[in-house]
């Protein structure tokens, strides 16, 4: 990982860009690490596409949890612990232009799929983008500006009709860590459940039936919603007064 260097005077200093991605790629390691099965090829993180990042993920979520936070993150001259209020910014500054990044990988989504799912040769390709894209289309389109060309996730980049996992792993892993919201971000039980359920499981079952085994019902999009400030939850909104 590429952490910010120390200085002469000051000790290695991690943005919480650093610490997302420390804790977004300790999820993949622990995926491998903590697998239990027979056959390396269903191994750990040998999962589908679009389930692959929900143990990543998951873990990023808590990087905003100041009880999560209170455990290391100290001031490296006060010893101070990170204010609520600081913690809180972070949350608002994510929340800043999530609505039109969410609708915007939406379209980027379909676009995927609407050039996979062709059976016979393209002759217009800004049509095809425009088609699309249509039902997720909040500006007016440029004329003949089209993204396909440089989109190359979707061609030789290994997302090929799977461009979609990306907000699908999303709403797997708000959905998920909702259920910790629930019972406590620590809870040994949920995490117990997280643990058997995925974590050790690889691809050795369909990630849906593993996924239900873990919530107890299929995932749901509101925890992304909230988190993402699109959506109003009232049990956050207490919280948020409250400090
Ligand atoms: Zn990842």
């Amino acid at each position: 990982m590429n952490f910010t260097k120390p200085t002469a005077d000051k000790p290695s200093l991690l943005t919480p860009y650093e610490v997302e991605t420390f804790l977004h790629e300790f999820g993949h390691a622990l995926h491998g690490l903590l697998a239990n099965t027979t056959y390396a090829s269903l191994s750990g993180t040998n999962v589908y596409r679009d389930f692959v990042e929900l143990p990543s993920q998951f873990n990023e979520n808590y990087l905003t949890e100041k009880e999560f936070l209170d455990g290391f993150a100290r001031h490296y001259i006060t010893g101070e612990t990170i204010p609520q209020e600081l913690v809180d910014k972070i949350i608002r500054s994510a929340q800043f232009g999530a609505a039109y990044a969410c609708i915007r990988q939406l379209g980027f989504g379909y676009t995927d799929m609407a050039w996979h799912d062709a059976t016979q040769p393209i002759e217009d390709a800004v049509a095809l983008e425009r088609q699309a894209t249509k039902q997720v289309e909040i500006f007016e389109p440029v004329d003949n500006l089209i993204f396909s060309p440089t989109f190359s996730h979707i061609f030789s980049g290994g997302y090929a009709a799977g461009y979609y996992g990306y907000k699908w792993a999303e709403v797997l892993d708000a959905d998920a860590f909702a259920k910790f919201k629930e019972n406590g971000i620590f809870d040994k039980n949920t995490a117990n459940e997280f643990l058997n359920n995925i974590l050790t499981q690889g691809g050795t079952d369909n990630p849906a039936k593993l996924y239900r085994q873990f919530r107890g019902q299929d995932p749901s999009i509101d925890a992304l919603l909230i988190r993402d400030g699109i959506k109003k939850a009232p049990e956050i909104n207490a919280e948020i007064n409250k400090n």
